[in-house]
């Protein structure tokens, strides 16, 4: 009989072994990724005695087209009840009241950890000469930063409000021709997100933990970021992690708290990423440092992601890259990204078997040089296939 997954008094996920799991196949190619990817998990799932009773919800263009909504409430209810959920791409409504889906599912959700790690698989052509140093797990806030929303435009009433308060009451010097963006960076929303960071680091065996932020340019932001992850580190990690500054780099085999500034780290992941480990970041470092390491090791085809409230015990899995128009219903584009990111959900479950049948499976199908069309262009002596048939080859490989 399929089941809730619910969460204790303890703060951890009880997770049936028929767990029902709220889905968006998404709009544009996400007809081909999402079913594809579902028959991954659904063998993977079999393999191990799991099965996942799948409830499909709406949201995008098809919510749009049979609802009137692009996100209707029924969905966000639906995500809140059972917890955890996967999803496809979504196209971003143009000129709507909605900026973003994804981001208005995140911060109807409050889901403030955006968390993307970043390996190579064997196999997988990358442009950089050693792939394989590439181990990295971002955490990025979800729910402050320049996403916020509070944006004024140009010549508006409310823009040319704010422009006189900050001139005339606080001593700024903006032109009246401006808009303008308030990044609200709060020690709230910093500590969670860091306190998540390095809470997986400990689950998770890892050796570092690197703050990457600008703020030797925006102080009371990026700089009081940096300044709060210190701080929480004295304050509730003292037996197992140490900021830099307290050990001079000498953890003595606790988890070292370090940071960067976010122009050189993005050099350095090029550079030395045998450095980084764990980082925790701003909302918008995160989304440069994300994609830009994503490049290292196979592009956005393979790229997952989660977003997750560790508190509540919500989190939605989902392909970090988009609808790729282009490409819709021609059975091509890669499923990696789904794949991979039902990878961190039943890893986020406690599934690691089920996780890492997948991985090895999908390993052995590139190291085949068995690849969708991203991959092969890239490859030498490959075989194309569908997006499909790469998913069928990966099943035949669990
Ligand atoms: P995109 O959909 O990410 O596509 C950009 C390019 O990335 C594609 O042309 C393709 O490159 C490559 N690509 C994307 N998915 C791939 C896959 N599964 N396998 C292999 N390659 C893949 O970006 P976009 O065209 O800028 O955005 C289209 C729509 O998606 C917009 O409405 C945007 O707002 C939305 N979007 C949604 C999300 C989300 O739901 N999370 C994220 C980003 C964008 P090649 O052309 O080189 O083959």
């Amino acid at each position: 009989m399929p089941a809730k997954i619910t969460m204790s008094d303890s703060g951890a996920l009880n997770v049936p072994d028929n767990p029902t799991i709220p889905f968006i196949q998404g709009d544009g190619t996400g007809v081909d990724i999402w079913p594809a990817a579902r028959v991954v998990f659904d063998a993977a799932c079999a393999k191990h005695g799991k099965a996942i009773d799948w409830l499909e919800v709406l949201a995008g263009q098809r919510a749009y087209d049979e609802t009137g909504e692009w996100l209707p409430q029924e969905t966000v209810d639906t995500f809140s009840e059972y917890l955890i959920g996967i999803k496809g791409p979504l196209t971003t409504p143009i000129g709507g009241g909605i900026r973003s889906l994804n981001v208005a599912l995140r911060q109807l959700l409050d889901l403030y950890v955006c968390l993307r790690p970043v390996r190579w698989f064997q196999g997988v052509p990358s442009p950089v000469r050693h792939p394989e140093k590439v181990d990295m797990v971002i955490f990025r806030e979800n729910t402050e930063d320049v996403y916020a929303g509070y944006e004024v435009e140009e010549g508006t009433d409310e823009a040319k409000r704010l422009i006189e308060i900050l001139n005339t009451e606080l001593g700024f010097s903006v032109r009246p021709d401006s808009g303008v963006g308030i990044k609200p960076i709060s020690s709230t929303g910093s500590k969670r997100l860091i306190r998540a960071a390095i809470e997986y680091a400990q689950r998770n065996k890892r050796e570092s933990v690197t703050l990457v932020h600008k703020g030797n340019i925006q102080k009371f932001t990026e700089g009081a970021f940096r300044k709060w992850g210190y701080e929480l580190v004295r304050e509730e990690f003292s037996e197992t992690a140490v900021g830099w500054d307290d050990c001079n780099g000498n953890p003595g085999g606790k988890i070292l708290v370090k940071d960067t500034i976010a122009d050189i780290t993005l050099q350095q992941v090029l550079t030395r990423p045998e450095d980084f480990d764990v980082i925790a970041t701003t909302n918008l470092n995160g989304d440069y440092l994300s994609d830009a390491l994503a490049a290292q090791v196979g592009g956005i085809g393979i790229a997952p992601g989660g977003n997750i409230n560790y508190v509540t015990g919500h989190g939605i899995f989902e392909a970090t890259h988009g609808t790729a128009p282009k490409y819709a219903g021609q059975d091509k584009v890669n499923p990696g990204s789904v794949i991979l990111s039902g990878v961190m959900m039943f890893e986020h479950l406690g599934w690691n078997e089920v996780a890492s049948n997948i991985v090895s499976a999908l390993e052995a199908t590139i190291v085949d040089k068995v690849v969708t069309y991203d991959f092969a262009r890239l490859m030498d002596g490959a075989k194309e296939v569908s997006c499909s048939r790469f998913a069928s080859e990966i099943v035949s490989r669990l």
